[in-house]
């Protein structure tokens, strides 16, 4: 079972939870948009779904309201910066907004962010750059769980891993390629096990290796207190790619990798390498513009293939996706606005 709520309604109670949580109204509005808009996007594993996991992070002392960057480094191309732990929309946002200006400044910006509470979707970052004509790849790692196994492996050892790529189209909507290295996010799995559904074959192992279609072996403890894990996402390829990100994302940031055994605690912390770009900088914007045009018009000429809408590019589906439901509204399970209203009680925020 499931209700379906106004975009508005979602906001103002996440901003009510957030601020009973210890954070400034405008920290939690701030941090509640960024959750409604993952919904609207499609992405209901980054969306409202993850504020019981925050206020536990909170209430653990893992992820500090309250809480800006720190500039530990800049140079006039490359900026490194502490996230202290502060909610990621808040220090995601900030980083960014730093890492553009220095990409305007001087055409490129490498910008390494540490320590961030979750950053929840990382496209939300590349859509800031492309927004203003700017290129940007982010490479994330995610310390909470060893949650993926290594291709060729029978166990969770490193998290579902983001990799993001936008770019910026002349006179089209840009490019947003955003995903999960695991073959599905995580927060799908939390989403599909709270629906009582099983997901594909090939998507997960259970605790002991064995494949399984059981998404509670990543979100239930197993027998023996164990987990299951995902897989990645191309095999041998996606898994390299995972690992790009680990050692980018979680080591050259100085974020931390992971390499230690499970925990308990509730904290998600992201470290996020990131490249920006201006093409008008880098004296190829008017082929760039052409040639980006004309690939894309000759991708969409593609016949669709059978039972397919056709050919679209990444950035679309969300899009679309944002469409429909600012119309229709965000459909939440009975679980997960279950969990939410527990949330609200642990802060003394009631939830209606
Ligand atoms: P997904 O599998 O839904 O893939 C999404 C990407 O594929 C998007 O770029 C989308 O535009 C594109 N896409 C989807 N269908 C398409 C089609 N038919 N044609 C062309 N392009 C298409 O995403 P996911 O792996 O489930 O990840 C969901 C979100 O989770 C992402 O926003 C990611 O950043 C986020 N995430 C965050 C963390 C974190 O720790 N912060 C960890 C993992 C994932």
């Amino acid at each position: 079972m499931s209700k379906t709520l106004p975009a508005a309604h979602l906001r103002t109670t996440v901003t009510d939870i957030l601020t009973a949580a210890g954070s400034t109204r405008e920290e939690a509005q701030a941090v509640a948009a960024n959750l409604v808009l993952a919904n609207l996007s499609g992405h209901d594993s980054h969306g409202v779904g993850m504020v019981p996991r925050y206020i536990d992070a909170v209430l653990e002392g893992g992820l500090k309201p309250n809480t800006g960057i720190a500039v530990k480094l800049e140079a006039p191309s490359l900026l490194a910066i502490d996230g202290q732990r502060g909610y990621g929309q808040i220090v995601g946002e900030q980083a960014m907004a730093r890492a553009i200006a220095k990409a305007q400044e001087t055409g490129s910006c490498v910008m390494a962010l540490a320590n961030a509470h979750h950053l929840g979707r990382i496209g939300h970052f590349a859509e800031m750059a492309v927004q203003r004509g700017l290129v940007s790849i982010h490479f994330v790692n995610v310390q909470s769980r060893p949650v993926v196994a290594p291709w060729g492996g029978g166990d969770g050892r490193y998290g579902t891993n983001p990799f993001c790529v936008g770019v910026p189209l002349p006179g089209q909507p840009p490019f947003v390629l955003d995903f999960a290295t695991s073959r599905v996010a995580q927060g799908k799995m939390r989403v599909a096990y709270n629906e009582g559904r099983q997901v594909e074959p090939g998507t997960l192992i259970d605790e002991k290796g064995r494949p399984t279609t059981n998404p509670g072996v990543v979100v239930v403890p197993q027998p023996g207190g164990m987990f299951g894990a995902l897989l990645a996402f191309g095999e041998h390829k996606g898994y390299g790619m995972a690992i790009a990100c680990e050692l980018l994302g979680g080591a050259l940031t100085g974020s931390g990798t992971w390499h230690r055994p499970a925990d308990s605690l509730r904290a998600v912390i992201n470290g996020m390498f990131t490249i920006v770009v201006d093409p008008a900088r880098l004296g190829t914007q008017s082929e760039f513009e052409r040639e980006a045009l004309a690939f894309v018009e000759w991708l969409k000429q593609s016949p669709p293939a059978p039972d397919s809408e056709g050919v679209m590019l990444a950035g679309e589906p969300e899009r679309k996706a944002r469409r429909e439901r600012e119309a229709a509204g965000i459909e939440v399970d009975d679980q997960t606005w279950r969990e939410i209203v527990a949330a609200g009680k642990k802060v003394g925020a009631t939830v209606e």
